[in-house]
């Protein structure tokens, strides 16, 4: 298969065939280099070098959902729950915008304590701090997500994990992927940007599968695309599954669709710095524009374990934030300090510190 003929028809047209795209996932590390490389200068172009930031808090560990592969799921009788009140949650984003966040992410299992009156009461404590705020919170009415909206919510967070509706429905009991695109409609209409996104080497997918969830993110529009490679949790069904090859799909994933999306914001996710040290570094030259590094304090981050082995539990939200700072630095990159909606770079609004240059410099694979 000639990878470097699919590389230049993406680049050129921002579009390939479900055939063309499982082709490309499936090549060998030299065209991974390639499409890589490919990816990286497509970055550079419509998002520019500046690293957006987004503050990421966990606030509850309770789920009602059993979704196979989360170490939250129901069933995980091991799992520690706890949940933050509001108080704590309004501290924390606080704390993150004194940091120099200008977003932050709630995020957590879809708990049924936080009724939309009292989630509606936490953002509109956030939005007088001039945070952007985005949810991760699960599947929801459109009312509820509506009250979100109404209350200052800006962005949501709902991947689709895989767009194989069986596949979906196997590893997803007692959810419904129909329930699951409702949702993501629901979120467009009511003008949230909108990311989804999905698990790559889950068991029984194929690249095949995954093609499919790209051309879905795709004819969506979409405007933010997060991609988890699969980490087994031992207290789950899914426990005993290899991780291998999961880090390699992922980061094809996340260049393929900066190829067919170009100006969308992708990041890189922390699941990738599990499985790899370097992770989060190899996503953001691969396509990636975006880090969510946590700013949830204390026992809470390590008890808020969808995966085992995540990174940085022992640290406190002020290492973290210097800590990615200076990886980004290292590879010519800055950190970009607007609130980085989608289409902010094509507007002018780089936020980019001094070193933006240095990048700008190298970088053209030739396509
Ligand atoms: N409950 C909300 C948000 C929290 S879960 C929701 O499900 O949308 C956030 C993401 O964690 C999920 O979308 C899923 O893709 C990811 N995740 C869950 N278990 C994982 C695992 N074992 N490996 C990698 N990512 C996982
Ligand atoms: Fe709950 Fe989200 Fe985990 Fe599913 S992925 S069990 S909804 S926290």
């Amino acid at each position: 298969m000639d990878y470097k003929n699919l590389i230049e028809k993406a680049v050129a047209t921002q579009s390939l065939e479900r055939g063309e795209i499982a082709a490309l996932l499936s090549c060998d590390a030299a065209g991974a280099a390639l499409l890589g490389c490919a990816a990286d200068d497509v970055r550079k172009k419509n998002v520019g070098d500046g690293v957006y930031l987004r503050g990421l808090i966990e606030f509850s560990s309770y789920c009602r959902q059993n979704c196979m592969y989360c170490g939250l799921r129901r069933d995980n009788k091991k799992a520690a729950r706890y949940r933050l009140d509001a108080q704590q949650i309004i501290e924390f984003a606080a704390k993150a915008r004194d940091y120099g966040y200008k977003t932050v992410v709630l995020q957590s299992g879809e708990d049924c304590f936080f009724d939309a009156d009292k989630i509606c009461a936490v953002i509109k404590e956030i939005k007088k701090l001039d945070l952007t705020i985005t949810l991760s919170i699960g599947e929801k009415t459109f009312e509820e997500y509506q009250a979100y909206k109404l209350a200052g919510a800006d962005r949501y967070l709902l991947r689709i994990e895989t767009t194989d509706k069986k596949l979906y429905e196997e590893l997803d009991p007692g959810m419904s992927w129909d329930n699951r695109v409702r949702c993501l409609g629901d979120l467009k209409k009511l003008g949230y940007e909108v990311g989804s996104g999905s698990l790559a080497g889950l068991p029984g997918q194929t690249f095949e599968s995954i093609a499919g969830d790209i051309l879905f993110f795709k004819e969506n529009n979409f405007d933010m695309i997060g991609i988890g490679p699969f980490i087994p949790h031992p207290e789950t069904p899914l426990g005993n599954a290899g991780t291998s090859g999961n880090f390699e799909t992922a980061l094809k994933v996340m260049a393929v669709v900066r190829l067919l999306m170009p100006d969308i914001n992708i990041p890189a996710t922390t699941a990738m710095e599990t499985l790899h040290p370097q992770g989060r570094l190899l996503a953001l030259q691969n396509g990636a524009n975006v880090v969510m590094p946590n700013v949830t304090e204390g026992d809470y981050r390590k008890f808020y374990e969808l995966y085992p082995g995540k990174i940085c539990t022992g640290e406190s939200p002020a290492q973290c934030r210097y800590c990615i700072e200076a990886k980004i630095n290292s590879i010519g990159r800055s950190v970009a300090l607007v609130k980085g909606f989608r289409g902010d770079f094509k507007r002018g609004e780089t936020g980019c510190a001094v070193n933006a240059h240095v990048a700008s410099a190298g970088g053209s694979c030739g396509f």
